[in-house]
């Protein structure tokens, strides 16, 4: 009789599957948010000014239709992305949040046998969409600890990690949970050293609040590179991550062949209007871009000056290095309703991941671990 347990179901799965761990969201914010009066909310790199006000608008018109099913195309907002980018439209696809384009990804492209390339300490999906898909990951080692850019995308080790049985690299330029960034030459030399078979996601999910002149989108730089695909999300610089949505822009023939698994509704009206509208307030961006630039320095410079290394940033958040006491810090800073992301899982237990707040939640942050670590 079988006992229909997690572990009788997983012997039942796929091969993927079986060895798979579910996400790990962190924190219960949730059931925080119940017990707590208030919470500083760090843990999750949301954007804490909340999107452009034509958001809210746009969302509370499109609620009249909501007994009707969004449209399936997501032609409206295809189109206004594709202004936004200079592309045409069907270069462009939509997802339930970009992490569901990274899956189906992993899906289209890589099956058991199959290698895909990501970096050590790589955003934490590339790792799942590759196991779900059964196929082989290739982990390239980062750069040390000592080097420039610590912890960061080796362009080296990636090269060298891509075999003939390679069909897929990730890379999150700027990478989450790091930070980091390549820098336009790194990523030019990395497109034109991989082989053309081999397709190159670089999730740009922090593109916008990248402000430093060596950062360059591929959007940019390999527009003319059929094997090279972008993500985007409205998750955190548009500040929409509770309506889920988020877009690849590649070669019109990957995006048909991506077409084929994708759910056909599966961005929902709402967030279809919301990401609409929040394309077409670039001075709303703008001041969000700046407040987090301005936000991210003096957050940085006041861990700095606490003695706490700091990795650099091009993202809305810090990747903090807290030493031993790293698990201790976050537990005390918990109980006041501080909540960071602790990095064990990412094989970094004694680093925590700090989202840029307000310039209040940022004061709450630092006085709080000035209390913890006195
Ligand atoms: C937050 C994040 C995403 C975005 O996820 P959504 O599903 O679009 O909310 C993608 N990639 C990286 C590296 C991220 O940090």
């Amino acid at each position: 009789m079988p006992t229909y347990d997690e572990a009788w179901f997983a012997s039942r799965a796929t091969p993927g599957i079986r060895a798979l761990k579910a996400y790990d969201p962190g924190h219960d914010v949730v059931a925080m948010r119940e017990r707590t009066q208030w919470l500083v909310e760090l843990g999750s790199n949301e954007n804490p000014y909340g999107p452009s006000p034509q958001a809210r608008a746009a969302v509370l018109d499109a609620l009249h239709l909501m007994h009707r099913y969004p449209d399936p195309r997501g032609a409206a907002l295809k189109v206004k992305l594709a202004e936004t980018h200079g592309v045409a439209p069907s270069r462009i696809l939509l997802g339930n949040g970009s992490h569901e384009l990274l899956m189906q990804l992993a899906q289209v492209f890589a099956a058991p046998g199959d290698d895909v390339v990501y970096s050590q300490y790589g955003f934490a999906v590339f790792a799942l969409a590759t196991r779900a898909a059964g196929a082989n990951a290739r982990v390239a080692p980062a750069l040390p600890d000592a080097a420039a850019m610590p912890l960061g995308h080796d362009v080296d080790t990636l090269l060298a990690a891509i075999t003939p049985a390679t069909k897929l690299v990730y890379v999150a330029n700027p990478n989450n949970p790091t930070g980091t960034w390549l820098d336009r030459d790194s990523l030019r030399r990395l497109i034109d050293a991989a082989p053309r078979e081999v397709i190159i996601v670089v999730d740009e999910a922090y593109a916008e609040m990248a402000d430093v002149p060596d950062y360059a989108s591929a959007l940019t730089l390999a527009a003319h590179r059929g094997n090279v695909v972008v993500t985007r999300t409205f998750s955190k610089a548009y500040a929409l991550a509770g309506l889920r949505c988020g877009y690849l822009i590649a070669a019109e023939g990957l995006v048909a062949v991506m077409e084929r698994v994708r759910e056909s509704f599966n961005v929902n009206s709402l967030a279809l209007a919301a990401c609409q509208a929040v394309l077409g307030d670039v001075e709303h961006l703008a001041w969000s871009r700046e407040r987090n630039a301005e936000q991210r320095a003096a957050l940085r410079a006041a861990l700095q000056a606490r003695g706490i290394p700091v990795l650099p940033s091009q993202t809305n958040f810090v990747l903090a290095h807290l030493g031993d006491a790293t698990p201790a810090v976050e537990a005390a800073l918990l109980d006041r309703g501080v909540i960071l992301r602790p990095m064990g899982g990412y094989g970094l237990p004694t680093y925590s991941r700090i989202a840029v707040g307000t310039a209040d939640e940022n004061r709450l942050l630092l006085k709080a671990l000035d209390e913890v670590r006195a």
